[in-house]
């Protein structure tokens, strides 16, 4: 039997080919489309053969057609065989928590949430969509973002606004990025050679979105992200946590409407809102280097975010063992982590400014007598969604 798993971003669709018992996928692949729509750029590896192209996928339900196609016409997918599909789903809300094979009543739910997490439920539906139509015959199975905060204190999940809010409404905190930072959290063990039921580690995932999950004894105790994937340090085009005065100041006195704040918040705002130059870590630091003095403010801006997450979720951890940085910024950009680890002397972490700019992921780049250690690990949520079919289609899950 085969995997494929799925990954629908706001402007990518990641995806991976695995056999059933080999943890290594055998095929990665990207579609993307850059922040634009219509034709994509498309990368796809089989074991070391590495090819791009363009291609003509207009969404994620033409991008998903392929990503099947070209997997299969490159001999890492069997059609004839037996395969399953693995989806990632940001948004579960409290009714989808664990991993679970999608019907209708299941797609229904993910549609319902799409209104709370607007840059990622609705492309993860259409790439279900097309899977199904593609695959009629294979088990497809959801895995959620949202899943590993299952066991968030609730002082941690309660909002403090009127408590109605939460009862009547649902809100709450429900925290993403959820199987990225289980998988760290799992791999920074595995690095340190510690039994993951002893470790407190924070890990930053830093990519388009960008959040960070203190996790104690593999349960994750606090994170930055909240009822919506908004919340949080600045990210590529999300605001991140702001005061919500301002919110309600630019309806009064600037006549914006819900429409107009959620574009500007999830679409306008981040690097690409403070920078005006893209939305994109590489281009904003190359803008800086230039000299634009806008993308270095976002540069800065930004990195006192991931700071200030990091200091605040070390306060629910008795001991930090260690931190992490994953996903395409916190694996690439040494710059970035030393903008974030200078000023976590108090902290007690400190870098080791050749490692941190020669090394790869997976790594510990941390000076000999930093109290955490400091890692960078490479991200594998497809890894993970992966594991969880297997378990889901075994009856093992949690
Ligand atoms: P997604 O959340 O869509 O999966 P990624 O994890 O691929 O995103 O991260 C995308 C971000 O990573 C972009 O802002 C991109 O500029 C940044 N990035 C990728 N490579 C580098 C690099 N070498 N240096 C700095 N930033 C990088």
């Amino acid at each position: 039997m085969s995997i494929l798993v799925i990954n629908a971003g706001s402007s990518s669709l990641k995806f991976s080919a695995f056999t059933a018992s080999e943890e290594d996928a055998c095929a990665t692949g990207l579609i993307d489309w850059g922040g634009g729509a219509g034709r994509a750029g498309c990368r796809v590896s089989v074991g070391a053969d590495e090819r791009v192209s363009d291609v003509d996928a207009e969404d994620h339900l033409a991008a998903t057609r392929v990503a099947v196609e070209t997997l299969s016409e490159r001999g890492a997918l069997r059609l004839n065989d037996e395969i399953a599909v693995g989806h990632r789903v940001v948004h579960g809300g409290t009714a989808l928590r664990d991993s679970t094979r999608i019907d209708e009543r299941v797609t229904r739910r993910i549609a319902e949430l799409s209104s709370v997490a607007p840059l990622h439920n609705p492309p993860a539906l259409r790439a279900i969509e097309a899977a199904r139509r593609l695959l009629p015959d294979a088990p497809h199975v959801a895995v959620f973002d949202t899943a590993f905060y299952r066991d968030l204190p609730r002082h941690r999940y309660v909002y403090p606004l009127p408590y109605a809010w939460y009862e009547e409404w649902g809100i709450r905190r429900f925290g993403f990025h959820g199987i990225s930072h289980e998988y760290c959290a799992a791999r920074a063990a595995e690095m340190l050679a510690r039994a993951p039921s002893g470790l407190n580690v924070i890990t930053c995932h830093l990519g388009a979105g960008c959040s960070a999950t203190a996790t104690a004894g593999g349960v994750a105790v606090a994170t930055s992200m909240g009822f919506t994937p908004l919340a949080g340090p600045m990210m590529g085009t999300r605001s991140g946590t702001v005061d919500p005065g301002i919110l309600l100041h630019a309806q009064r006195a600037h006549g914006l409407d819900v429409e107009d704040l959620d574009r500007a918040l999830n679409r306008e705002s981040g690097l690409l809102g403070v920078s005006g130059v893209s939305s994109d870590y590489r281009a904003v630091e190359a803008a800086a280097n230039a000299g634009s003095d806008r993308a270095r403010l976002a540069l800065d801006m930004y990195a006192e975010g991931v700071r200030g997450a990091i200091g605040s979720l070390a306060t629910t951890l008795d001991r930090l063992d260690a931190l992490a940085f994953t996903a395409g910024i916190g694996e690439n950009s040494a710059a970035l982590r030393a903008s974030v680890c200078d000023g976590l002397g108090t902290l007690g972490i400190g870098i080791d400014d050749a490692r941190n700019r020669e090394t790869q992921p997976d790594a510990d780049i941390a000076t000999a007598d930093s109290r955490a250690r400091v890692l960078l690990i490479r991200a594998r949520e497809d890894l993970m969604i992966a594991r969880e079919v297997r378990s889901v289609l075994a009856g093992t899950s949690s």
